[in-house]
């Protein structure tokens, strides 16, 4: 079966679904609000079930080619330095550290550019058979089916699920930034600190450059300060280098900070023609470092779907069935475990924990085989001739 999806949204889960498709042989016309399709937004890692998904979409050489391997979960530390966890020599890392626009460029470059189209915020969406209607900017765009890729406030999803509750804020707070490691001192391999219930996490990305993620509770969302860069170095600025060496490496404006919200669990990811992917479908809380690697397994498994079930309805009900309880189980695991790293006590006990497990277990928890969610296979997509 062949067809024309609309994708709502061209961020990492519009570009994986517009890829995933080319390689089944549909058609995808990508609408993307913003007046120019690139990511702002920091660093990320992706793990062995997201790497595979991306070899899926035959770009996995690629994002390893702007990727550093990053061994944030071998290195755990405490705010004065010591090492609960370490990496020893010789240890490998399944682990990748990606600039999250260096991702979504090795996407961009994989996608048809005829099918990409700029401001061009979706504001309806209508459904008559087997017809799906679209309007964007006064435009109207019709379709066999519609994926709503437009994130954790999606307006597709607002339209068609009136029902469904919204994005719920976790508690937590964080400040983001990329810095130029030139002159910057201490391990940046990778690592994740953990003080007063607050969280450092470290992964290098390319370029000399490594991404820094600082989480802590803050009761309402929505708070801000007038020098963010100043207020995360008061929370961290004596830890241990090379922490406040980052934020200080960081230019004052390209600090990031991101309130963490997660979207509670949906009833169905389908509504007739239309499907919801990535965080318009489960936003998750960073916990896991989760959120986009299954939204590229997401854009793997709808594809597959699509180009072996006999009909579209049939595709997305398979859609539904697979990947609902897998994203609701990551993001219910990413929420506790983000309440655990967010207290005193909560830290204490995986403090303990951790200098309880023998090294080698710690290890194999941390291999490619030892996570159950890192262990997901994708489904292999038939290669047929692409659409243009
Ligand atoms: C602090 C933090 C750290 C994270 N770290 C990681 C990590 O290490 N690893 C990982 O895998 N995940 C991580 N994530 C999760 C990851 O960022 C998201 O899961 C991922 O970006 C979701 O991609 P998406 O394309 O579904 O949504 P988005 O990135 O939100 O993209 C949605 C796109 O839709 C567009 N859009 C919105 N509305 C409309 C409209 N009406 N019409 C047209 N276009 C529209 C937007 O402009 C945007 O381009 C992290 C998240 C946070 C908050």
């Amino acid at each position: 079966m062949t067809g024309h999806a609309i994708v709502v949204g061209g961020g990492i889960g519009g570009l994986a679904t517009a890829l995933a498709l080319h390689r089944i042989g549909w058609r995808a016309t990508v609408l993307e609000r913003a007046p120019g399709l690139g990511e702002v937004g920091a660093g990320m890692s992706q793990a062995p079930n997201a790497l595979r998904a991306l070899a899926e979409l035959g770009v996995e050489a690629e994002a390893r080619a702007v990727g550093v391997p990053t061994y944030s979960t071998s290195n755990l530390r405490r705010p004065d330095g010591r090492y609960l966890q370490r990496a020893r020599p010789g240890d490998t890392t399944p682990l990748l550290g990606l600039h999250r626009a260096d991702l979504h460029r090795v996407l961009l470059d994989a996608v048809p550019g005829d099918w990409l189209h700029t401001d061009a915020a979706v504001t309806d969406v209508r459904q008559d058979g087997d017809q799906v209607t679209v309007t964007a900017g006064g435009t109207e765009y019709q379709a066999d089916l519609v994926v709503g890729a437009d994130g954790i406030r999606s307006a597709v999803r607002t339209r068609l699920w009136p029902d469904a509750a919204s994005p719920r804020y976790l508690g937590r707070t964080a400040w983001l930034g990329v810095a130029d490691v030139t002159g910057v001192t201490g391990d940046l391999t990778g690592s994740v600190t953990m003080g007063k219930g607050d969280l450092f996490l470290i992964h290098p990305v390319s370029r000399g450059r490594a991404y820094w993620a600082l989480l802590t509770s803050e009761r309402t969302a929505g708070v801000r300060y007038d020098d963010e860069k100043r207020t995360a170095l008061a929370l961290a600025g004596d830890w241990h280098e090379p922490v406040p060496g980052l934020i200080r490496a960081t230019p004052d404006q390209a600090v990031i900070r991101t309130d963490i919200h997660e979207l509670p669990p949906l009833s169905t990811y389908v509504r007739g023609r239309v499907a919801l992917l990535g965080d318009a479908a489960h936003a998750m809380s960073p916990d896991r470092g989760q959120g986009a690697g299954h939204t590229l397994e997401d854009a793997v498994v709808l594809a597959h779907a699509l180009a072996t079930e006999p009909t579209v309805d049939a595709a997305l009900g398979r859609y539904d069935a697979e990947r609902r309880p897998r994203d609701q189980a990551t993001a219910r695991g990413a929420r506790i475990d983000g309440a655990r790293t967010a207290s005193r006590a909560g830290q204490r006990v995986l403090a303990a924990m951790v200098r309880l497990v023998p090294a080698a277990l710690w290890r194999k928890g941390i291999a490619p085989d030892g996570n159950p969610t890192w262990r997901w296979e994708p489904p292999k997509l038939p290669v047929v001739p692409p659409a243009r």
